[in-house]
This record gives C-alpha cells, sequence and structure tokens, in this order.
C-alpha cells in the first residue's frame, strides 16, 4: 500500500518497451538474464514463486503415493519462447515497422522505479486462486513436476536460450558409473546420466541449477563448474521417450493453439500465463482421453483406468473431467468469439459520442453502416453477456453503448449500472457518467444526478460528469446551484464549449446579460465550425429551455451546411 518499488516481475519489462518506463521488473529481469549468461539457467530454480508452488504440489502428492511423471512433447516445449516473443518482441517490431520515423522506437524513459499503485498490474485475488491451482497444481498432476515451466512460462524462454551461452553448468568428474540416481531425482525432465556421459556437462536448458542431482550422486562425481558452453557441443541431443507420436504431437499443437486462444482473455479475467496453463492442461487431457478410448490397458499413476479393453471406475471419473475441462474450454471460446466479434464491431462505430448523447433517441444519426455495426455488435455482446458465466467489465459497456444506440436508451441505464458494479477508477467514473448523461435525457434528473455524484467521487477531473450534473440540477430547479457546478468546470477548463455556453444560457435566463455575453464570447472562440457541432450544442442548449442561444448554433450549422434545415422539421 502507499507508495513503493514497483513490482519485481519480469513482465513489468512489457511496459518499458512500450511505454519507456524504467521500473524494478526490467532491472530485476535484464540483471536475470546477464547472470544467466554466466551461471547458467538458476533463477528459475532458486528464486521463481511457481517453481516453490509446484515443489510444494509435487512434495503433498508424494505424500500421497502419487509421483508426478513428466509429459515430453517435442513441439510443445517451444510454447514458452513463443510466448516470450510474443510479450517482448513482437510489439517492437510491429512498433518499427508501424510507427512514424520522427517517433523514437521506444519513448522516452520515466521513472516508474516507485509506485504508488502496487497492484494495478496484478490480477484480482478471485483471479489469483483459480491461476495458482491451475498453474501450480494441475500442471503439476498431469505434465510433471515443472509442467508449467516446461510448456508455458514466457521467461523460461529466454533463461532457456540464455543458458546454452553461459560456461557455469553442471559437469561430471571420471567417478559416475552411470547409476541413473541423478536422472531419476531431477524434477526438471533432464536426462542428466546420459548428459554427462555424452557431453560431460547437462546441456538441457530446462536444467535449472537446483544441484539436487548433485546432492543425490552417490560417487560425488557431479559438480557445478564453468568452462565450454552447452552451444558449442554437437547439436546431436540425447535420445529421449517422447509421450507422443509425430501425428500426436501436430494434433497437440491445433488443441493446444485452439484452447489458448479459447481462454486468454476471456470474460476480460484469464491472463496470458494462465491461458497458456490451461492450454497445457487441455492438450494433455484431450490427447490422453483420445487414447484411453483406443487403448485396451491404460493406466494413470497407480489408478487402472481401462484394462482389457474395459473402462474402469478411475477411467470413468477421468474421461468425464476430461470432458467437463474440455468443455467449459469450449464454452469458453465461444463466449470469446463473441466478445472478439462484439469488440470489432464497437471499433468500427463512426458516430461520436457527444453527438449520439444530444438526444434520448440517437437514429437520426446513424449511417447504415453503423446501423449494421449495432445490430451484430449488439447480438454479439448479448450472447456472450447471456449465456457466459461471469461478467465481464469490458464487454459490458460496449453492449450498453450498442443498447443505446439501437433507441432502447431506457435498457442501456441498467447494463451501465451493472457494468459499474464490476469496475473501479476511470473505467467505472465513465460507465456511471455515461448512464447518469442518460437518465438526463430521459428526464431521469433526480438518478442522474446521484449517478454523475458518484462518477465524480471516483474521478473529480472528469468535466463531462460535471456539465451533465449541472444540468440535472437545472432540470430539478436548482439553478444557482447548475451555474456554481458549470462555474467549477470552466475554472478547471476554461475553453469548456459546452459549459461556457451553458453558463451563458443559464446566466441570462436569470437576467445576467452581462455576465452570460461574457461566457457567450469565450464559447464562441472555442466553438469548431463544424454543423454537426453546432447542432449538438444547439440540442443540449434547447434540451435546458435556453432556446435563443440554441437557435444561434442551429442557424450556424445550417448556414455551414443547408441540408441541416431538413432536420428541423
Ligand atoms: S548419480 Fe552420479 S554416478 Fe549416478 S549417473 Fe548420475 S552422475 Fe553418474
Ligand atoms: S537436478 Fe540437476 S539437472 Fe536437474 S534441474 Fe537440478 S541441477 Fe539441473
Amino acid at each position: 500500500m502507499g507508495s513503493t518499488v514497483s513490482p519485481i516481475e519480469p513482465s513489468e519489462t512489457m511496459y518499458t518497451l512500450q511505454r519507456g518506463a524504467i521500473n524494478a521488473g526490467l532491472i530485476f529481469f535484464s540483471l536475470a538474464i546477464l547472470a544467466t549468461l554466466v551461471f547458467g539457467r538458476f533463477v528459475c530454480g532458486w528464486g521463481c514463486h511457481i517453481v516453490a508452488l509446484q515443489d510444494f504440489c509435487a512434495w503433498l502428492l508424494k505424500k500421497v503415493g502419487l509421483t508426478p511423471k513428466p509429459f515430453r512433447s517435442r513441439l510443445l516445449v517451444y510454447v514458452p519462447l513463443v510466448a516470450a516473443l510474443y510479450m517482448f518482441v513482437v510489439p517492437t517490431v510491429l512498433r518499427a515497422l508501424t510507427k512514424p520515423p520522427e517517433e523514437p522506437l521506444i519513448p522516452a524513459f520515466t521513472n516508474h522505479l516507485v509506485t504508488e499503485n502496487f497492484w494495478e498490474t496484478f490480477p484480482t485475488v478471485a483471479v489469483a486462486i483459480p491461476f495458482l491451482f491451475i498453474c501450480g497444481f494441475m500442471t503439476v498432476y498431469f505434465l510433471g513436476q515443472k509442467g508449467f515451466c516446461t510448456y508455458a512460462c514466457p521467461y523460461g524462454g529466454f533463461f532457456g536460450i540464455a543458458d546454452k551461452f553461459a560456461p557455469g553448468k553442471i559437469r561430471v568428474t571420471d567417478a559416475c558409473n552411470q547409476c541413473g540416481h541423478c536422472t531419476a531425482t531431477c524434477t526438471s525432465n533432464v536426462l542428466v546420466h546420459a548428459e554427462v556421459k555424452q557431453f560431460g556437462m547437462v546441456v538441457d536448458p530446462g536444467c535449472m541449477k537446483c544441484m539436487d542431482c548433485i546432492s543425490v550422486c552417490p560417487n560425488d562425481a557431479l559438480y557445478f563448474g564453468f568452462g565450454k558452453p552447452a552451444i558449442t557441443v554437437p547439436k546431436a541431443s540425447v535420445k529421449k521417450n517422447y509421450s507422443l507420436t509425430w501425428p500426436e504431437e501436430i494434433v497437440g499443437a491445433v488443441v493446444f493453439l485452439a484452447s489458448f486462444l479459447a481462454v486468454w482473455d476471456v470474460y476480460q479475467l484469464v491472463p496470458m500465463l494462465m491461458a497458456l496453463g490451461c492450454a497445457a492442461v487441455t492438450t494433455f487431457l484431450a490427447l490422453k482421453t483420445w487414447k484411453l478410448l483406443r487403448a485396451k490397458e491404460m493406466s494413470f499413476y497407480r489408478f487402472n483406468l481401462k484394462s482389457s479393453g474395459k473402462l474402469r471406475i478411475a477411467g470413468v471419473i477421468f474421461a468425464a473431467f476430461a470432458i467437463v475441462w474440455t468443455g467449459l474450454n469450449a464454452h469458453s471460446g465461444w463466449v470469446r468469439y463473441h466478445e472478439y466479434a462484439g469488440s470489432r464491431a464497437f471499433a468500427q462505430l463512426q458516430i461520436p459520442d457527444e453527438l449520439a448523447l444530444a438526444q434520448s433517441n440517437p437514429d437520426q444519426w446513424l449511417s447504415p453502416i453503423d446501423r449494421e455495426h449495432i445490430a451484430a455488435g449488439k447480438n454479439h455482446l448479448q450472447a456472450a453477456s447471456r449465456y457466459g458465466l461471469f461478467a465481464n467489465s469490458d464487454a459490458l459497456p460496449k453492449f450498453a453503448w450498442f443498447t443505446y444506440l439501437s433507441g432502447d436508451a431506457g435498457g442501456s441505464v441498467p447494463l451501465l449500472e451493472k457494468t459499474a458494479a464490476h469496475q473501479h477508477g476511470q473505467a467505472r467514473a465513465l460507465s456511471l457518467y455515461y448512464r447518469g448523461t442518460i437518465l438526463n435525457r430521459l428526464g431521469r434528473y433526480d438518478e442522474a444526478r446521484t449517478s454523475l455524484d458518484e462518477a465524480l467521487t471516483e474521478r473529480p477531473d472528469l468535466i463531462l460528469a460535471r456539465e451533465e450534473k449541472g444540468e440535472a440540477l437545472w432540470q430539478l430547479g436548482h439553478r444557482e446551484e447548475a451555474l456554481s457546478v458549470w462555474n467549477e468546470a470552466v475554472r478547471q477548463n476554461s475553453g469548456l464549449v459546452l459549459a461556457n455556453n451553458q453558463l451563458a444560457g443559464g446566466l441570462a435566463a436569470l437576467g445576467k446579460t452581462g455576465q452570460a455575453s461574457v461566457f457567450e464570447k469565450r464559447a464562441d472562440q472555442s466553438t469548431p465550425d463544424n454543423p454537426f457541432y453546432h447542432w449538438m450544442i444547439g440540442l443540449r442548449l434547447q434540451g435546458l429551455g435556453m432556446n435563443a442561444l440554441a437557435e444561434k448554433h442551429f442557424q450556424r450549422a445550417i448556414q455551414l451546411d443547408p441540408s441541416f434545415q431538413q432536420r428541423r422539421k
């Protein structure tokens, strides 16, 4: 709480690359990679909380007689590297290709070593609990003790590459008699005895330098020492027993990708690392269930799933779990598709918000393309909202906006209320502002004032909410209070066109014409000479009963574009 060091978390490096923010995460990640270039991949084994969690889970399983077995895939081991490139390299490459030539590749550096919002980039507790359960416990149970590291962790992708160049390695002396204790102990799926025999050292980048193999070797044959890095040894690697055939590898890769895309960011809740963990578990379950259907005999841990072609109780439980898990994945994919399609339609809307909100029904301002996007977007987001398992605080306001634009202003109000209940800070303030604004257009001024007050409590600098609050107060007959709210708005920003006009109209209505003309002049200086803008201001003033001033703007709009005359009818 309060002011503290920014999170010492590698993912924070993304903000350095995208925004130029120098933070503790960047310093930690850079030092960790530099240290890995010398000592090998040791940070994972000695400093990662997820490894600690996986070790704890494996320890618990062993306590009940279950020893996690590694799931070995040739293709999925590349997931961490692909994820690392996606997180840390792809955005910079895209920026390099699309940015204007005069802009720097990385924005100017700013100091974010200390933060007042430590939890800003962390998931909520409600997300963290399933995250730790899936990425810690489930990956260990199904994929082995380092299941998450092997098939999901993007940081491991970078540490694995750096490890290849490191002179620091687990090395062997002549005392080794190939007993295999080291391999049996290694929880990172490294074939220690075979690698030290072939190369004189452990070359597998999955080795986390935990030193367990050194401590169990009965001949004291292993040690940590410096010498040639792994990159110098011939490419031929030690033969491994893989869990999958090549066709299964390909099907597995497709299942992994589909599951990842289905789950990532669904309901705006599932972070990328959790989605990778889910996808790894889904892939294992899908392939294992497929094998279960075809095999005559199969077991998992000490449980007999199938024997003599007959499913045993454990097999039925396994298959049922796999079906429920995969079904949930498929459902997430369906929801994610609708969320994505709805967001795309939202991004293509052309109607400006101010114009849409000038009257309770924006129908006359909608282009045919807007109408198409509104109908499609509303359908998609309605489906996601109706059949989704959780509320999506990003999709809900878009659904509310589509609902409003489709002519159902009343229907958008409870949706915005529901949205605000799931949001915080700026996002919540905006939802409450939109709700208050729509309530104003519907003539529900008391409710509007309450909503706008809540928006201003969240963000006192939200001037748009101040303009609207003044409107609610004016309509409720609290005219002096309305003028003071508009005054506060122009005190914060003297160039506000609407607030200056509202003050001019309000003061004129109270007979204070001298003061009114000061604000009117100030408004005119900042008003863009755009017929839509003048018309919008005219509508807002007309709604407040400030007809003379409204008429001036209507006339100016018609002067700029005579077709606006039609809109008077
Ligand atoms: S435990 Fe020691 S002796 Fe046995 S294979 Fe490993 S390095 Fe060789
Ligand atoms: S047991 Fe040995 S080979 Fe396995 S991760 Fe630990 S140090 Fe590396």
